[in-house]
């Protein structure tokens, strides 16, 4: 059978995989068996989910199971499934010759993120290759359900740069991966631990994990057979997972730590989950969810991958379909994960019918029900958990703003910001807070959006607001002026930026600013003589009491450091003329109206305009010429 056997190069990447996997995983080794049963299970579903349209795929063993074994003299460990199988081009595909689209990101995460754990392996698509951290030859024997014995593939490589390919005469249908461990990981060689592997990370696989009965421990063991530990024909097996679809129990019955293993089998995720929300919907439609919020966010959330339908599970009347996240629920919830398990839909669906079906809708209703209301609950009832979970998703939540119209009220309710009147970055206030103690007369809620939180809290524009106590929420994420576009009001009041149109004074305020508009007619429009074609507009503020000078925005225009970012990522954003604002009391001002000097006037004009829109975020037109300016009026 190896006569016809070919020697392949592993593609680049995966070469890098499992140059990583083989020399920088030492802690949580036992983690392969975890992704290499979870593969027997994924098998499992898949075989089940064709068997329906094509019921001979079971011919000859109707039963899905997967089986570990092991032999202590032959140093191996054999996990086995009497899934999907695969024929040879699907071997070559998905192990080896072609890198999978979560194989660089694996890679990206691991390279520049030391703490990226290794555990967090299945989460990029690339387990398999964790069998490589315990052994260093790996066998493959994997024959597609419907084809024939002969139609079997012989896989098996060493993990350093090559495998060899070649047929296989394999009596049933299935796979089977054969670890040779390597020295020094004896441990798993040992009926005891393997279990308890089992119990800890794939209790709640579906599926029976069969393993071989062994005999009690007797007190002598010297006659003992030395052959006990090897896999014999008549070898009888016991199931050491609970193999139940945990989702379908009723609740009472399944224990938090129960709810807590399913989870992290399902997201591949070693750390517990913040919350989860586990319902049953009876009716003209019935279904079952079962959704978690993780408490960190996935490596593809946060590098901004776009394999995001694995997460979610869809399941028709218990038989897994498909990974539907992107079906079952809107991408501003991509964090979510965990279950849904309907009863009335077609077990035929494709994804293409999933997306227009007016069922799934409702369902798709429910969950995102489920996953506001398992939030609101957090932010009520845990605030620490909450906390965490706005540091982790609260920017993935503000999408939502945009993205879900029909419940932006709820999320925005929801959202956390830092402020004028909280300490530090942290963001802490929501709309409720600010609302509750809005000064006497104030109808808006303010904030001012800046590239970072320094810029926002130190902005210029915020002085007159500090001075009248009036709140203002800082905001310095990259999606805030997005999501600030759409939220434009909160609880029937409008959300203001500070440097947008008018100021809200009182009739005095009104008076005195008018006044001093009128006295400062001749330093304005010699601003504007100096400064020509650099500005569009010169006018006295309302905003400053300490700062010389501010820009300020119209109703529609986009803040300078937003504006900025996109030209930089090459979209054509218009450049309109800044508004300049100045604060005539300031003594620069004061002294550019004294200043006889015509060149030394214009200096101080120019670095009027260079200060706010340095403070703005706003580059600069001429940076040389702006350190220039200040030396000479330095010297
Ligand atoms: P993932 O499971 O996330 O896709 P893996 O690296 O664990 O990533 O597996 C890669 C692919 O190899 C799987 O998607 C599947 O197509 C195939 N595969 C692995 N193990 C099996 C198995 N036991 N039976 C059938 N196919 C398998
Ligand atoms: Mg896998």
């Amino acid at each position: 059978m190896t006569a016809a056997a070919e020697t392949r190069r592993f593609e680049a990447e995966v070469d890098q995989v499992l140059h990583l996997v083989t020399h920088s995983l030492y802690s949580h080794k036992e983690i392969f068996l975890r992704e290499l049963v979870s593969n027997a299970s994924d098998a499992c579903d898949k075989l089940r989910f064709e068997s329906i349209a094509n019921p001979d795929l079971l011919a000859g063993d109707p039963e899905l199971r997967i089986e570990l074994s092991w032999d202590k003299d032959a140093r191996t460990i054999t996990v086995r499934d009497t899934g999907i199988g695969m024929d040879r081009d699907e071997v070559v595909a998905n192990i080896g010759s072609i890198a999978s689209s979560g194989t660089r990101r694996f890679l990206e995460a691991l390279g520049q993120d030391r703490k990226a754990d290794a555990r967090l392996i299945g989460q990029f698509g690339v387990g398999f290759y964790s069998a490589f951290v315990v052994a260093d030859r790996v066998t493959v024997l994997t024959r597609r359900a419907g084809a024939p014995a002969e139609a079997g593939v012989r896989w098996e490589s060493d993990g350093r740069g090559e495998y060899t390919l070649g047929p296989a005469t394999l009596e049933s249908r299935g796979t089977i991966v054969v670890l040779h461990l390597k020295e020094g990981e004896d441990e798993f060689l040992d009926g005891w631990k393997l279990r308890s592997l089992v119990r800890k990370y794939s209790d709640h696989v579906a599926f029976p994990i069969r393993m071989p009965k062994e005999a009690p421990a007797a007190g002598d063991d010297k006659d003992k057979d030395k052959d006990k530990d090897k896999q014999e024909p008549g070898t009888q097996w016991e199931t050491a997972n609970d193999a139940s679809a945990l989702w379908t129990r009723p609740k009472p019955e399944i224990t938090d730590e129960e709810y807590r293993n399913f989870y992290k089998s399902l997201g591949h995720d070693f750390n517990d989950p913040v919350a989860w929300s586990h319902n049953r919907v009876e009716g003209s439609q019935s279904f079952t969810t079962l959704l978690y919020i993780p408490s960190q966010p996935p490596f593809d959330l946060m590098m901004g991958g776009r394999d995001e339908r694995k997460g979610l599970k869809l399941y028709i009347k218990r038989v897994f379909i498909m990974d539907a996240a992107e079906e079952l629920l809107p991408h501003y919830l991509r964090f979510v994960r965990g279950v849904v398990d309907a009863d009335d839909l077609p077990l035929n669906v494709s994804r293409e019918i999933l997306q227009q079906n007016r069922q799934l809708e409702k369902i798709r209703g429910a969950c995102v029900k489920r996953v506001l209301d398992l939030i609101e609950k957090l932010s009520r009832d845990e605030p620490e958990k909450f906390a965490a979970f706005i540091k982790a998703f609260g920017n993935t939540l503000k999408e939502g703003i945009v993205e879900d119209p029909g419940n932006r009220e709820r999320i925005a309710k929801l959202l956390r910001f830092a402020s004028t009147k909280s300490e530090g970055e942290e963001r802490t206030v929501s709309l409720d807070d600010y609302i509750a103690r809005m000064a006497e007369g104030q109808d808006a809620i303010w904030y001012i959006t800046a590239d970072g939180h320094r810029a926002a809290a130190g902005s210029p524009q915020l002085e007159r607001f500090r001075a009248k106590g009036i709140e203002v929420l800082l905001m310095s994420d990259r999606i805030d002026e997005w999501m600030l576009g759409h939220l434009r009001e909160y609880a029937g009041k409008p959300l203001r930026h500070v440097a947008k149109g008018e100021l809200p004074l009182d009739e005095a305020e009104k008076t005195r600013q008018e006044e001093a508009a009128q006295a400062a007619a001749p330093l304005l429009e010699r601003i504007r003589s100096l400064l020509g074609e650099a500005v569009g507009e010169v006018r006295v503020s309302a905003r400053l009491t300490d700062s010389p000078s501010c820009l300020a925005l119209s109703e529609w225009e986009m803040a300078p450091h937003l504006a900025h970012l996109l030209r930089e990522a090459g979209q054509d954003v218009p450049q309109g003329k800044p508004t300049l604002e100045v604060n005539p009391r300031h003594a620069l001002l004061q002294r550019l109206l004294g200043e006889h000097d015509d060149a030394r006037a214009a200096d101080l004009a120019h670095l009027l305009l260079e200060q706010a829109q340095l403070a703005a975020g706003a580059p600069l037109a001429d940076p040389a010429a702006f350190v220039q300016r200040v030396n000479r009026l330095l010297g």
